[in-house]
């Protein structure tokens, strides 16, 4: 396994722009991506990430919603589909690995039923509610090239873009 770097919106939009592309089989080759996935998102730390992320535009989803002190809960998701999605609606306050140090607040089904491959392959297809409703809707995003700052009026998400521009530019 290993830390692959995280794309962000400052030098890599047009990349994270992409729409992913479904995985054809669940293998040894792409259990290997969900693996550095994962420790990507745990070195971040984040508690979602989405392939393209790291530049593999593949439709795949690294997750784990385990609150401080209590032990990893992993989840993998590859091709995942919504089924359904209740009409009521939470707003949430968001951020996003690929857009570092901006929070804001997004608007999203409060429920939704997805369909998806686990890390075995396996056919899944379960309720989501609250936190994991949230993160699959941002991660499933990620998969259309949508970003949480596209749900923002264009002057936040410019002004986010710039900060996070500004930010890189300073580290540098
Ligand atoms: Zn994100």
């Amino acid at each position: 396994m290993s830390v692959r770097p995280i794309l962000t919106v400052d030098s890599d939009l047009a990349v994270l722009k992409q729409k992913s592309l479904p995985v054809e089989r669940v293998d040894d080759d792409l259990r290997r991506l969900m693996d550095d996935m994962l420790e990507t998102m745990y070195a971040a730390p984040g508690i979602g990430l989405a392939a393209i992320q790291i530049g593999e535009p593949k439709r795949v989803i690294v997750m784990d919603l385990a609150r401080e002190g209590e032990p990893p809960q992993p989840r993998y998701f590859v091709n995942p589909e919504i089924l359904w999605r209740s009409e009521e609606t939470v707003p949430y306050e968001e951020g996003c690995l690929s857009v570092p140090e901006i929070y804001d607040e997004v608007e999203r089904a409060a429920r939704v039923r997805v369909r998806y491959l686990n890390y075995q392959g396996a056919e899944i297809e379960e309720e989501a509610e609250g936190l994991f409703a949230v993160c699959i809707q941002h991660e499933m995003d990620h998969l259309e090239g949508v970003l949480f700052i596209d749900h923002l009026s264009r002057l936040k998400r410019e002004r986010a873009i710039k900060t996070v521009r500004k930010a890189a530019k300073q580290a540098a």
